[in-house]
C-alpha cells in the first residue's frame, strides 16, 4: 500500500525547472562563485591571472571555458586550508577524501553548504521512491568519508528513521533489517556483492525473509552485470549514486526510477565533459572525463574540478520529468587504466565478462606480476559448480577465450573456492600491481 504522503519530487519547482530559466540561475551562480573565488582565494586569483581573465569577462555559460582548470594536486598542494573562502570559524564541518589516489584532501563545509548537500541527497532518495515511512540502513563508512554523513542527514530530511549501522559486521547488519524492516541500504558494490553472498550461504530468500526494496550502490565504479547479481543477491533494485567529496559526497548524480543515466543535479553543479590528454572540452554525447563547477558552495567553492572520472552526457528528456540532464555510468576512472603488453584496459571491462558468467562468484581480483603477466583470480559461485577438473578447465578456458575478446590479450585464469579472495567493506582494491616497469 502506499503512504499518503508519498512525494514524487522533492522540491518539484527545483527539479522540473524549464531548461531556460535553469541556465539563467546556472549563470548567474556562475558569476557569484566566480567572484567569490576571485576575492578570496589567493590560488584562484593566480589562476585566472595567468590565464588572463577576471570574474566580470563572464558573460554567458560558453564563457565557463575561459576559466582555469582545479585538479586533485591543487587540492593537495593547499592542505590543509589554503582553499577556504571563508573564515575558519564560519565552516561547521571537514571531511577528507578517503584518499584512494595520493595524500588527503580536505573539504571543509559552511552551515549552508551541509544543508545544501543534506538537500541533493533528499532529492536524489525521493527520486528513487524513497519517502517518509521507508526504513534506511546505512552500510557506508561513517567518519571523515563523506559518504555516509551526508546520506544520512539526506535520509533525516525526508523523514525516514535512519540506522547508522556502517560497513561490515555482516551478522549485526543482517539482524537489524530483519527486526527493523529496513527497506533502503546504501553501500559499495564490493560490499553489496559480499553481502549477497552472506544472505545465500544463511539460506535466507532476501525478497520471502527481507523487506529490503532498494539499494544505493556508488562510491567505486561498477557494471550494469554487477548491478543485476546484486539485484538478484539482494532482491533489491539497485540504484546508481556517484558523487565524490571534493564535490559534497553522495548526491551529485542518481539514477530516477526510469534507471537510464544519473540526473546530475545542474543547479548546484556545472558539467562538462574534455578530452583528458588534451583538456579540450568534448561535445554532448561523446565520453571523456567530467569536469565539475560548484554554484552554491560557500566555503569551498571549486571551479572546473577534473575528476578523472570517466563518462558521457545524455540530454534527451527523461520520463521522470526532472530536466536537469543525466550522465551515463562512469567506465572507470582515466587513473585506473592499465597497459598491459600495450593494450589499454580498464578493471571494469574484465569485471563485466565475469559477472555475466553464472558459475562464477562474486568476488574477483586481477594481478599483475613480472613484465605484463596477468592474472584474474576469481570465485567459483557457491551452487551450481561441481569442481571436477574437466569442468574447471573448460571453465578457465571459456573464461580467458571471452576475456580475449574483451581486453585483446589473455590473461591466466585462477579459480578459486567461493569466499576465499580478500573482502573489503568498504572500496574494493581490484587490481594488485606487482610489475616492475
Ligand atoms: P577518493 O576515492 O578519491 O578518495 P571519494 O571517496 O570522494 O574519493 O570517491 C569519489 C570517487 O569514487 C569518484 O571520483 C569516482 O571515481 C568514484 N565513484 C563514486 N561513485 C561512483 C559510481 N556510482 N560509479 C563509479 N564510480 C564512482
Ligand atoms: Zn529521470
Amino acid at each position: 500500500m502506499r503512504p499518503s504522503n508519498e512525494r514524487v519530487y522533492w522540491k518539484t519547482s527545483e527539479e522540473t525547472l524549464p531548461r531556460p530559466e535553469l541556465e539563467a540561475l546556472q549563470l548567474a551562480r556562475l558569476k557569484q562563485t566566480a567572484a567569490r573565488v576571485y576575492e578570496r582565494v589567493p590560488l584562484y586569483r593566480q589562476k585566472f591571472e595567468q590565464a588572463k581573465v577576471k570574474p566580470n569577462d563572464i558573460l554567458s555559460l560558453a564563457d565557463l571555458r575561459r576559466l582555469p582548470f582545479t585538479t586533485g594536486a591543487d587540492l593537495r598542494e593547499s592542505y590543509p586550508t589554503g582553499m577556504l573562502a571563508v573564515p575558519l570559524d564560519e565552516t561547521l564541518r571537514l571531511h577528507t577524501s578517503s584518499g584512494t589516489t595520493g595524500k588527503p584532501k580536505a573539504l571543509f563545509f559552511s552551515a549552508k553548504d551541509v544543508d545544501n548537500a543534506a538537500e541533493l541527497i533528499a532529492r536524489s532518495f525521493v527520486a528513487t521512491g524513497m519517502n517518509r515511512g521507508d526504513i534506511f540502513q546505512n552500510m557506508m563508512t561513517y567518519g571523515l568519508f563523506t559518504g555516509a554523513l551526508v546520506a544520512h542527514y539526506g535520509a533525516e530530511k525526508i523523514g525516514c528513521l535512519v540506522i547508522p549501522a556502517g560497513p561490515g559486521n555482516s551478522e549485526r547488519q543482517l539482524l537489524l533489517m530483519q527486526d527493523f524492516r529496513s527497506t533502503s541500504i546504501h553501500l559499495t558494490p564490493s560490499f553489496a556483492l559480499y553481502f549477497a553472498d552472506v544472505l545465500e550461504k544463511r539460506g535466507i530468500n532476501p525478497r520471502k525473509d527481507l523487506s529490503l526494496k532498494r539499494a544505493f550502490v556508488g562510491a567505486e565504479p561498477y557494471t550494469e552485470e554487477t548491478r543485476r547479481k546484486i539485484e538478484q543477491g539482494l532482491g533489491v533494485r539497485v540504484f546508481n549514486s556517484y558523487g565524490l567529496s571534493e564535490m559534497n559526497g553522495p548526491g551529485v548524480a542518481f539514477e530516477c526510477q526510469a534507471q537510464n543515466g544519473m540526473h546530475l543535479w545542474e543547479d548546484y553543479f556545472l558539467m562538462e565533459i574534455i578530452n583528458p590528454e588534451t583538456g579540450e572540452v568534448l561535445p554532448v554525447g561523446e565520453p571523456g572525463e567530467l569536469v565539475l563547477t560548484t554554484l552554491l558552495r560557500e566555503a569551498m567553492p571549486i571551479l572546473r574540478y577534473r575528476t578523472r572520472d570517466i563518462t558521457a552526457i545524455r540530454e534527451e528528456p527523461c520520463s521522470c520529468g526532472r530536466t536537469h540532464r543525466r550522465i551515463e555510468r562512469i567506465t572507470g576512472r582515466a587513473d585506473d587504466m592499465l597497459i598491459v603488453r600495450g593494450v589499454n584496459i580498464y578493471p571494469q571491462q574484465i569485471e563485466r565478462v565475469l559477472m555475466s558468467i553464472p558459475k562464477l562468484g562474486r568476488n574477483y581480483l586481477i594481478q599483475l606480476d613480472g613484465l605484463d603477466e596477468m592474472t584474474v583470480k576469481v570465485e567459483l559461485s557457491e551452487a551450481g559448480f561441481d569442481g571436477e577438473l574437466e569442468h574447471v578447465v573448460a571453465l578457465q578456458k571459456e573464461i580467458a577465450s571471452l576475456l580475449k575478446a574483451e581486453i585483446l590479450t589473455t590473461p591466466r585464469i585462477d579459480l578459486v573456492p567461493p569466499g576465499t579472495l580478500p573482502i573489503s567493506e568498504g572500496k574494493a582494491k581490484r587490481v594488485i600491481d606487482n610489475r616492475k616497469l
